[in-house]
């Protein structure tokens, strides 16, 4: 089968304090500690078969995300970008559904030509995070598309636990359209899981700002709308991605760059301030730290965005106001898929406003090299 694969070169960090199971797995947990000069590579490899738990899914839509992004690029210093957990080299592509083509012998829930989405986070359930349902912050996680090998292919392995039919959705939109909007139930599922699982205080009528215009801010942005959401302020210095969020119902988008964000919140809520704060621009030393002012009283802030400078952040303000800061990571448990799954099938959110493109994987290198200037929102490829 055609799969797009990403290489790079292992060379660590001398600074690098690597524990012996990376060095055994060659799964690193500071991929721009280790991975060098990465490289995208369209080519065949063998047909997955399925372990006895797993089923094998006909790729039907897969999501370009920031993270493959990162993979993909590198610094200066010839490092790849991303920071997080991956290893080399290994198919990417861990936003998508498919069509279940073939079952395990141990699968029960699941049967040939049911659609799915699937959870990115491969979690245990049997280390004592998961078992105290922190199911994101699994000990013994591997990550679907970093860690093992993800859907940007025709066919890909899955185990049966970590996908969640979307008949609700083909319902009302058809099997292709379905499959469409599957693909998107990950990323949305993590803006879900920062905006409802974490601090548990979410109120309609919040007024909200959202940092990052990205396929990540602008489903928090649609789900902020669905959930009853007061003003929603939206902040992304590409002119396009902002058209993208007025399109979705935005009721302020603006550039970040060289402004006071204290005083264009205020005056955006007319002195109120900001109830709800979602950072999903991966840059809180940018967008986090310089909010003072415009904090309202028992405001929240939820860092979703990877990377950026460690933020200073103003605690005095946050005691005065009660002010409450959370990190969110992931998209698992919590029924946070069925959730995204619903509100997509009853038409609140339709996340295929943010698509600017759908393409074959044989396009797969043009459609990274047109993301690197972050003009588009979402890029779905359709390998089959
Ligand atoms: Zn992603
Ligand atoms: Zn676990």
């Amino acid at each position: 089968m055609k799969a797009l694969t990403l290489n790079a070169e292992w060379a660590p960090k001398p600074e690098y304090q690597m524990s012996d199971r990376e060095r055994e797995t060659r799964k690193i947990r500071n991929g721009f500690m280790v991975w060098k000069n990465p490289s995208l590579d369209l080519g065949e490899v063998p047909d997955p078969t399925p372990e006895p738990d797993e089923v094998i899914l006909e790729i039907k839509a897969v999501g370009i995300c920031g993270s493959d992004m990162h993979m993909y690029e590198a610094a200066d210093d010839g490092y790849m970008l991303y920071p997080g957990y991956v290893t080399a080299p290994n198919i990417l592509g861990h936003e998508f559904a498919g069509k279940v083509v073939e079952v395990g012998s141990k699968v029960t829930e699941l049967q040939v030509g049911d659609l799915v989405a699937v959870e990115e986070i491969q979690w245990c359930g049997v280390c004592t995070a998961c078992r105290r349902g922190f199911v994101n912050h699994c000990q013994n996680m591997e990550e679907l598309g970093f860690t093992t090998p993800g859907a940007m292919a025709q066919y890909t392995p899955v185990r049966a636990k970590y996908c969640w039919k979307l008949d609700e959705i083909a319902e009302q939109f058809g099997e292709e359209e379905a499959l469409v909007m599957g693909a998107m139930v990950e990323p949305t599922g993590v803006s879900y899981q920062g905006m409802f699982n974490r601090l548990h205080n979410w109120q309609p009528g919040n007024n909200v700002v959202i940092f990052g215009a990205g396929p990540i801010g602008l489903a928090a942005e649609a789900l902020a709308i669905a959930a009853g959401a007061g003003k929603v302020i939206m902040f992304d210095p590409s002119a396009s991605r902002r058209r993208v969020a007025d399109d979705m119902g935005a009721s302020a988008s603006l550039s970040p760059i060289d402004i006071d964000l204290d005083e264009a919140i205020l005056e955006l809520t007319l002195g109120r301030g900001v109830d709800y704060v979602i950072e999903c621009a991966g840059v809180a030393d940018k967008t986090i730290e310089p909010l003072n002012r415009c904090l309202a009283v028992n405001a929240s802030i939820i860092d979703i965005g990877m990377g950026g400078k460690r933020p200073t952040l103003p605690t005095v303000t946050y005691k005065q106001q009660g002010v409450q800061l959370a990190g969110s990571l992931g998209h698992s448990g919590s029924g946070t898929f069925q959730n995204v799954i619903r509100l997509m099938a009853a038409g609140r959110i339709d996340m295929r406003k943010m698509v600017s493109a759908r393409m074959p994987l044989d396009d797969a290198l043009s459609a990274f090299k047109r993301l690197e200037s972050r003009e588009d929102a979402k890029i779905i490829l359709q390998p089959n």
